[in-house]
């Protein structure tokens, strides 16, 4: 089977700043990282070839460093990398990015499944993953859980949505994203690690899809989303109050006068 899984490379989200008059993310601010979800992508992407055999490429689009993103995946088991790397791609919103996606996944054809993490901790907004099988005219299930049973022409998972759990047999090609609880990713084996060093990651600009792109629909040109603003909201502000045990009846006035404040119950005692 061959399977390609989209990464992303995000900042370190507990030491990364945000520029709150510009309204953006200070990327400077912090070191970068695969996308946790798509660690759990690639795990899964290995789980299956070492049922039913085959390849897997790593596919990110970023800027030149995101190679590093790659290596990493190497050394986590995939067999190669390609990084869809030009300025024409930059400042894409979650349409462009994933019509470009979409495109250089044709390009990397033939393939049989699409892996992507269920949503990104810098951009949260899962549409990447849904919206690239939309342009590549393929099924998806959204948000898998766990992996029953894989073969060369289909796939049944488990999927979860809001109260649901949904189990869904899947025809291929065909793509899934996947959440955290489908798997524990594991470590860089040493063999892996060595590879990923030496392994030469395939560098696509824009040149490359000069057949099946125009720079109208890629990067911020392509993009009709605005971010208009961002804020960060204030911190919530916890209160603890204190009772000893002699005071049970006063801890019971204060609990119920919060509770009917703050409309939890109707405050009947
Ligand atoms: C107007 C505008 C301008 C922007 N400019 C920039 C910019 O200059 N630089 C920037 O970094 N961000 C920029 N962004 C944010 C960018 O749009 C999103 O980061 C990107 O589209 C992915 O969306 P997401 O992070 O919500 O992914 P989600 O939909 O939450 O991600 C789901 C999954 O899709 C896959 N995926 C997502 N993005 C990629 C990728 N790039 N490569 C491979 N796989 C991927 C991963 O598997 C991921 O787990 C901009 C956004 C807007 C609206």
């Amino acid at each position: 089977m061959r399977i390609i899984v989209l990464i992303k490379q995000v900042p370190e989200m507990d030491r990364v700043k945000f520029d709150s008059e510009k309204g953006v993310i200070d990327r400077k601010s912090a070191g970068v990282e695969i996308n946790p979800f798509d660690l759990n992508a690639l795990e899964t992407a290995v789980q299956i070839k070492e049922q039913v055999g085959g390849e897997i490429i790593a596919l990110s689009m970023g800027p030149p460093r995101a190679e590093k993103t790659l290596r990493e995946a190497v050394a986590r088991g995939a067999d190669r990398g390609i990084l869809l790397s030009d300025g024409k791609f930059a400042g894409a919103d979650t349409r462009a990015t994933s019509f470009t996606l979409a495109r250089a996944i044709e390009k990397a054809a033939p393939f049989d499944l699409v892996i992507a993490g269920e949503m990104t901790v810098d951009g949260d907004t899962a549409q990447v993953g849904p919206q690239t099988a939309e342009y590549l005219d393929i099924p998806h299930v959204a948000y898998v859980t766990d992996l029953e049973e894989a073969s060369d022409s289909s796939l049944t998972v488990t999927c979860n949505i809001w109260e649901g759990s949904y189990r869904k047999r899947m025809h291929l090609p065909g793509l899934i994203t996947v959440t955290k609880d489908i798997n524990f990713p594991r470590l860089p084996e040493l063999k892996n690690k060595m590879k990923s060093r030496e392994v030469e990651i395939c560098r696509w600009d824009f040149s490359t899809f000069s057949d099946n792109l125009s720079p109208e629909q890629t990067g911020l040109k392509g993009s009709p989303t605005q971010v208009k603003k961002i804020t960060i909201p204030p911190p919530i502000e916890r209160k603890g109050q204190v009772f000893s045990p002699e005071e049970t009846d006063e801890a019971l006035a204060a609990i119920e006068k919060i509770c009917r404040e703050k409309r939890v119950s109707g405050g009947q005692s």
